[in-house]
């Protein structure tokens, strides 16, 4: 079993529970959602180069840089064939912390019963990113308080959106919520004054700090 990898490198982690710590990051190739305003679109095209890692292969490039963090990324790494015999690869390592960025469209039922199962940085796909059709609700009860629910907003109607589902489903109590802007598309002081007005507890504004750090659009980290 082998995965299509566009990308792997060591960098800061940019969201998600350990951010601002360094982690190793494997960027896998391919996403079944067309986000408006995708950062890594090139990584889901059909003819973008990529180098074939079987399980055993991966882990031996993160065990080779000595970073405990590893981030699964994409493109939407639940859909790579065989994934699954990869996660229990790493999971047999309790040195390593492995975090997986998905999209929300993905069941996480077939993961969460691992031993020592990752941790799951999924995100909610709000109007703006013209995907929020693929959301599968379902998801919020396979979170837990080791993983985290991102809500990507690039408006106010994205934030509107994220609150009501906030409420309605108790997502606080559930897991770590985050907000994180769309970045350019929204002005962080806008989340700041709603979360604010609706006196918004337990919710974290987070930023991606790979784009303030670097070029927004700069690859590889
Ligand atoms: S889910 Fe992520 S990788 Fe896929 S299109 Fe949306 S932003 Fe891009």
């Amino acid at each position: 079993m082998e995965f299509k990898v566009v990308e792997k490198f060591v960098s800061i982690n940019g969201e998600g529970r350990r951010s601002g710590q360094l982690a190793v990051f494997i960027r896998f190739a391919g996403c079944n959602l067309k986000c408006s305003y995708c950062d890594t679109m090139w990584a889901n095209e059909k003819n973008v180069s990529y180098e074939l890692m079987s399980s055993h292969d991966i882990y031996d490039y993160i065990k080779s840089t000595n970073v405990t963090n590893v981030t699964l990324t994409g493109g939407e790494p639940l859909l790579q064939d065989g994934i699954i015999h990869l996660l229990e690869l790493l999971a047999k390592d309790t040195t390593l912390h492995v975090e997986i960025e998905t999209n929300g469209s993905v069941s996480l039922e077939p993961f969460i019963a691992l031993e020592n199962s990752p941790s799951f940085t999924m995100d909610y796909k709000l109007p703006s990113s013209l995907m929020e059709d693929n959301m599968l609700l379902s998801n919020f009860n396979n979170l837990a308080k080791k993983d985290t629910l991102k809500f990507v907003a690039g408006s106010l109607l994205d934030l509107e959106k994220a609150y009501e589902l906030i409420i309605k489903y108790n997502l606080t109590h559930k897991t770590n919520v985050y907000i994180s802007p769309v970045y350019g598309n929204i002005q962080l002081e806008k989340i700041v004054d709603f979360m604010i007005n609706k006196k918004i507890n337990g919710v974290q504004l987070q930023l991606q700090l790979h784009k303030i750090i670097w070029d927004p659009n700069k690859r590889g980290v």
